[in-house]
């Protein structure tokens, strides 16, 4: 017997990707009535495997860590990149890390943290497709299609909060006409597959089959090339190789067309071709995303949250989306959390939460978009927050942006913020990760 979609409920959260599936957990753990509702079948793809150590501080908090270390992902050391031919290379543990990043599989990661959200009391639904939210009345109603049964259902649920986790398809933005494209000359759109038997670029800045995975860890490799850049992220079983262009290269191919381009740039740009010498390209994989950097003018108001990619997206470049992800959602269960108990105030958590949000996705926008596209960014609240990070996480960011021609307008705000110059000094010595020694 399947369970009943509940008519009413206190917080309703629409996706069960790492930023709703999170909120379902902030939330059920403090003991709200919550209930997710998914379109898709889990476990389900999802690209965007790379993750950076600041991670753990979230599932910490979600109380997720320990199933993820038994998972045994694997455990990635750090990056390299080589940009323009200048070549470096980032070890966590250099900084002071003493936990890795992660190199996971989206689907059982994604399933992970959702299981974990039911444990936790949340009441989540898959095959629910969310249609529509109205929000016409103070209390939200959202229309679904539950798919659960060969016959379409159509029926709909009334919460006193609305949180869209939805993704990129940003439902709520989409509908409330917030949804808006980076306006810049340096229009991207990724391009993505898989393979099996690729070798993969070691802490050692060697290339290695990946039967030495137990031995020596991997990094995830970045590189640009003429109409963008690259990524190359190994797995357990396959290996996720992904190439990000300027959109008027593909304007006007069809599917066919993009593949033969993805298997030629394969198989032809330095390094990578190298690590793909004998690996076999699992037919199918190919996946493509053309919208690719846009934002909501507005995410947060009294009785709704539009949150992670939803509310989002920026190149990912320096792995921050899962990590944005994370935050929106301990961020908005905060507000939620408040504004529960103090109804009255329910718009200035909304607005603090938005604020918050804003604030880091300008912190990743600064980073992963050079000096183009400044609108939709609060040059001083961005500013804010470098200087009140963790030095930790700052220092690698700092770093990160020495990588790539990418962070101008990053490394202009920290040196407003006034965290540039110490930064700088204490990494003279260090070169700051510039490397000449990668044989792949
Ligand atoms: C090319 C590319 C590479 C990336 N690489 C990285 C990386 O290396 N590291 C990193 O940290 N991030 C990376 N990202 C970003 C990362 O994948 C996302 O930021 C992250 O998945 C966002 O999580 P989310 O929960 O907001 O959305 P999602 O993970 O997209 O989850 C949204 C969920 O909502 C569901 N949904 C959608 N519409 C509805 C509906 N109408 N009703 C019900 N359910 C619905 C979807 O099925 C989905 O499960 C990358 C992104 C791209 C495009």
């Amino acid at each position: 017997m399947q369970q009943i979609i509940p008519k009413k409920c206190t917080v309703l959260v629409i996706g069960g990707g790492p930023a709703g599936s999170s909120t379902a957990t902030h939330l059920a753990k403090s003991g709200v009535d919550v209930v997710l509702l998914e379109r898709a079948e889990f476990p389900r793809n999802q690209v965007g495997e790379s993750l950076i150590p600041h991670f753990w501080k979230f599932t910490d908090q979600l109380g997720v860590s320990e199933k993820i270390q038994q998972q045994g992902f694997l455990r990635k050391a750090g990056g390299i990149t080589v940009w323009n031919d200048k070549v470096h290379q980032i070890l966590f543990s250099d900084y002071g890390y003493t936990r890795p990043g992660l190199h996971v599989e989206r689907d059982i990661f994604d399933n992970l943290l959702l299981e974990h959200s039911k444990r936790q009391g949340a009441l989540v639904f898959n095959n629910v497709v969310v249609k529509q939210v109205d929000l016409s009345a103070v209390e939200p109603i959202i229309s679904y299609i539950d798919t659960r049964e060969e016959s379409n259902v159509a029926g709909t649920i009334q919460c006193q909060f609305v949180v869209d986790a939805s993704g990129h398809s940003s439902l709520l933005a989409h509908q409330l006409g917030t949804r808006q494209s980076i306006s810049s000359e340096m229009n991207f759109l990724s391009l993505w597959g898989y393979f099996k038997g690729s070798r993969y670029v070691g802490v050692d800045r060697q290339s290695h089959a990946s039967s030495e995975l137990k031995n020596i860890s991997p990094v995830t490799f970045v590189m640009s090339h003429k109409d963008g850049w690259l990524w190359h992220i190994v797995l357990r079983e396959k290996t996720s190789v992904g190439l990000i262009v300027r959109s008027n290269k593909m304007r006007g191919l069809d599917k066919q067309q993009r593949e033969i381009y993805f298997q030629q740039s394969c198989a032809r740009l330095p390094h990578l071709k190298e690590l793909l010498s004998d690996a076999q390209f699992m037919d199918g994989s190919l996946q493509y995303r053309p919208d690719y950097s846009y934002y909501a003018t507005q995410t947060c108001k009294q009785n709704y949250y539009c949150i992670g990619d939803a509310a989002g997206f920026v190149d990912p470049v320096f792995s921050h989306g899962v990590q944005n992800a994370f935050y929106n959602a301990a961020v908005a269960s905060l507000a939620i959390r408040e504004a529960l108990k103090n109804t009255n105030k329910s718009a200035r958590y909304a607005q603090l939460c938005e604020s918050r949000m804003q604030q880091f996705y300008g912190f990743s926008r600064a980073l992963s978009l050079g000096d183009f596209g400044i609108n939709g960014v609060n040059r001083d609240s961005v500013k804010s927050l470098m200087k009140a990070m963790p030095p930790l996480e700052l220092e690698l960011m700092l770093v990160a942006s020495e990588m790539t021609n990418r962070s101008e307008n990053f490394k202009q705000l920290a040196h407003e913020a006034g965290v540039w110059e110490s930064f700088s000094e204490q990494h003279e010595q260090q070169k700051r990760g510039i490397i000449d020694d990668l044989k792949l």
